[in-house]
């Protein structure tokens, strides 16, 4: 069917490459090109002789427009597959537009200094990509990703109106580690000491860092606490659903997690202001980075289960409905399939069938699009298929 150049080749990277291999048919070449070669030629030895997929490696800094156009230029991908950082997305974006490629991520784009998500950025590329006759779909991952289509997918087939909207992250794995972080330890702190947020009544209402905490029963997993977090697909769920009042965030955490995080907080460990050491500025949060178990590394320790999903509360001919979209995945099962825990998982399938919609042109409209406003079907008939299967309940216990 055609080409694909993945960007980065990390933790979602490695799950997403994993994934394409399975899938010869509709990814026939795959580039994996990121900062660090070695790790690129060394996943290629490993998948190579078990799949039919021709797997190319690059060397590249998409920190910049130039590099990146001469590579595409190179080797003329269908799609550029965006795991690399959220602040690479722009020059990325810029890169495809030059070369009129698709894009496809699973992150908002993020300036360096200021950890904000916000869509503003990459929106502001709508007119430039529709006159380039390409896509960008943003955010192919689980959430922003999977809750998007969840949503659309709900609005779809059972709502006329949806009013609420409780997106709800649980991940009841345990390493054994008393602090790791399951993604990039850089951009998951950022994003869990950032203040939380919700969206109310068309408005943002801005809480304290971890200020609103709520218990639930996860089916696979069990009772966890869960805290209110700012999350990127809010301000896109908000505009392109239907008779949004609110729309909210949870993630669960332990409380070693959260002790740690705080104890970090509070000696300046997780601050992105540069600050002088011996001779040489570092960024406490990247110092952090360093010391920090690597997230690759979790994968065989890791046991447990997620469970992420949307409850949905609105109305249908006219009657009040609630209704649950959730997906359990278990830490060892990927592991065993892929060599990588959950979360990288349920964030590189979704990455893979984003780019196979673009690829195969099940998804094709010109301009800069967030998942939820694609036809939600055969993303969710794909996620049956490759490994992160869907349950629905409709009766569901709320979050108050
Ligand atoms: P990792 O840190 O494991 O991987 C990032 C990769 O990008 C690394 O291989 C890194 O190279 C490469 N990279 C970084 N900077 C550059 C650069 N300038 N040029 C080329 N390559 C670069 O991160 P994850 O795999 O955990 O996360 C990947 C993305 O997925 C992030 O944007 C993250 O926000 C997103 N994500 C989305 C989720 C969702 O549900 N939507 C959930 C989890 C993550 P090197 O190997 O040299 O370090």
């Amino acid at each position: 069917m055609g080409k694909c150049m993945i960007i980065g080749c990390g933790g979602v990277a490695s799950v997403a490459i994993h994934k394409c291999c399975q899938n010869s048919d509709v990814f026939e070449g795959i580039m994996i090109a990121s900062r660090t070669k070695s790790k690129c030629d060394a996943l290629k030895e490993k998948l190579q002789p078990t799949t039919k997929t021709v797997i190319e490696t690059a060397q590249v800094n998409a920190d910049n427009t130039d590099e990146l156009i001469a590579l595409i230029n190179s080797y003329k991908p269908d799609v550029v597959l965006n795991l690399a950082l959220p602040y690479q997305d722009l020059t990325i974006m810029d890169a495809c537009l030059a070369t009129k490629t698709h894009y496809v991520d699973t992150a908002n784009y993020e300036p360096l200094d200021t950890a904000k998500f916000e869509y503003k950025w990459q929106w502001a590329y709508r007119e430039k990509f529709e006159k380039a006759g390409i896509t960008a779909l943003l955010g192919s991952g689980f959430d922003p990703g999977v809750t998007g289509v969840f949503s659309a997918y709900a609005m779809k087939h059972e709502f006329d109106e949806i009013n609420y909207i409780d997106i709800l992250d649980c991940n009841g794995g345990d390493h054994g580690y008393p602090f790791a972080t399951n993604f990039n330890p850089e951009i998951n702190i950022r994003e869990v000491s950032a203040k939380g947020s919700y969206i109310q009544d068309g408005k943002w209402i801005e809480t304290e860092p971890m200020e609103i905490k709520r218990v639930y029963n996860f089916k696979g997993v069990g009772e966890k606490d869960m805290y209110l977090l700012h999350h990127e697909e809010l301000e896109s769920l908000a505009l392109n659903i239907k008779g949004i009042k609110r729309i909210r965030f949870f993630m669960t955490f332990g409380q070693s997690y959260l002790t740690h995080l705080k104890c970090l907080e509070n000696v300046g460990m997780t601050s992105i202001e540069p600050i002088m050491y011996e001779g040489k500025e570092i960024v406490p949060l990247q110092f952090l980075k360093a010391v920090l178990p690597d997230p690759a590394s979790l994968g065989p320790r890791t046991v447990g289960k997620t469970n992420i999903g949307c409850i949905f509360r609105g109305k249908k001919d006219g009657k009040d409905k609630t209704y649950y979209l959730y997906n359990i995945c278990d830490h060892q099962e990927c592991y065993k399939e892929v060599g990588s825990q959950a979360v990288s998982y349920t964030t590189g399938v979704p990455a893979m069938i984003g780019a196979m919609m673009i690829m195969t042109g099940t998804w094709k409209k010109a301009g800069v699009y967030n998942i939820e406003e694609f036809d939600p079907d055969p993303f969710m008939e794909a996620l049956n298929k490759w490994g992160l299967p869907w349950e629905e309940d409709f009766n569901p216990v709320l979050v108050d």
